[in-house]
């Protein structure tokens, strides 16, 4: 089995800052972290991996040189091998451009590595940009099916059978290798990082996958100018403060009170 699980490195933090100028996150000053859905979806492969040891454990990561910190993480925890994606054209991509880049990515990294994926990881969701769009653009940019939401997943029969977190039921999905699969949260948690593979991560010398590691790509397709998406405005949506309890002596009295009260701030 060959995976190859996407990810990105993010903000550690929850109070995300926007520019106010070019409507894009301000990154510098805040430590970074992979993903937390990244981790899941590496979880999953090492699960794979702890089945089926012959299993190659390939991540890739676009963003900038210090994304290589978030990859060495991946090292230290599961990955056997990591690329970073890192141009100045790639800048400014959106996230169909960024799933367009890293299609590119899976294919210039089975011709390096001389072999195809069987499947490819994702996280449900970046916790800064939070579209939940890059996995499956991705899927569809390389025709691959895709699951999306996959809880936990398994090898069996040839195929890769995946627990779909669903609305009221959960379901169990039989998918033909090659394909695209996203993560959520799992109900166990994902292993930690051993001192020893910890200190053969911060040895790793991670290829670097420039502009020019990708001369057939559609410069059309990629960076500002290639990113169909534009942002007007951002802006902190502002939280609700007080609130009214609205109590009867029955149900009906309570329900009376209230179509009173929205009646006369002329809601209803
Ligand atoms: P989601 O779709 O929520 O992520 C889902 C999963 O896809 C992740 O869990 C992960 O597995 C995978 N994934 C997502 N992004 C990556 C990645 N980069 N590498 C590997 N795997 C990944 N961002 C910048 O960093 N620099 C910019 O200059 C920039 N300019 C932008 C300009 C515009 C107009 C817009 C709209 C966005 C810009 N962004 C920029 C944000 C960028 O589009 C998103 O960070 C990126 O496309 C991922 O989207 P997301 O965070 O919503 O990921």
């Amino acid at each position: 089995m060959n995976i190859l699980v996407c990810i990105k490195q993010v903000p550690d933090t929850t109070e995300i800052r926007i520019d106010p100028e070019t409507n894009t996150l301000i990154r510098e000053g805040v430590p970074a972290i992979v993903n937390t859905f990244d981790v899941f979806a590496l979880e999953a492969a090492a699960r794979i991996k702890d089945k089926n040891p012959d299993t190659n454990i390939v991540v890739v990561s676009m963003g900038p040189p210090n994304a290589v910190n978030a990859l060495k993480e991946c090292l230290a925890i599961a990955a056997d091998k990591a690329y970073l994606i890192s141009g100045r054209k790639f800048g400014g991509s959106d996230t169909l451009a960024t799933s367009y880049i890293l299609k590119n990515a899976v294919q210039k990294i089975e011709e390096l590595e001389g072999y195809k994926f069987d499947v490819v990881f994702c996280g449900k969701q970046a916790i800064d940009g939070d579209t939940a769009q890059v996995g499956p653009e991705l899927a569809e940019h390389l025709d691959y099916p895709q699951v999306t939401c996959a809880l936990e997943c398994e090898v069996n029969n040839g195929r890769l059978e995946v627990l779909k977190e669903g609305e009221d039921v959960n379901l169990l999905i039989g998918i033909k290798f090659p394909c695209v699969i996203t993560f959520t949260k799992p109900g166990f948690d994902p292993r930690y990082a051993s001192i020893k593979r910890k200190m053969a991560a911060n040895r790793a010398e991670i290829p670097v996958l420039g502009d020019d590691a990708f001369p057939d790509i559609d410069t059309a397709m990629i960076g500002l100018k290639g990113s169909p998406t534009r942002v007007k405005k951002t802006f902190v949506p502002q939280r609700m403060k007080g609130g009214l309890i609205v109590d009867g002596e029955t149900v009906k009295d309570s329900s009376l009170k209230l179509v009173q009260i929205l009646s006369d701030k002329k809601v209803i």
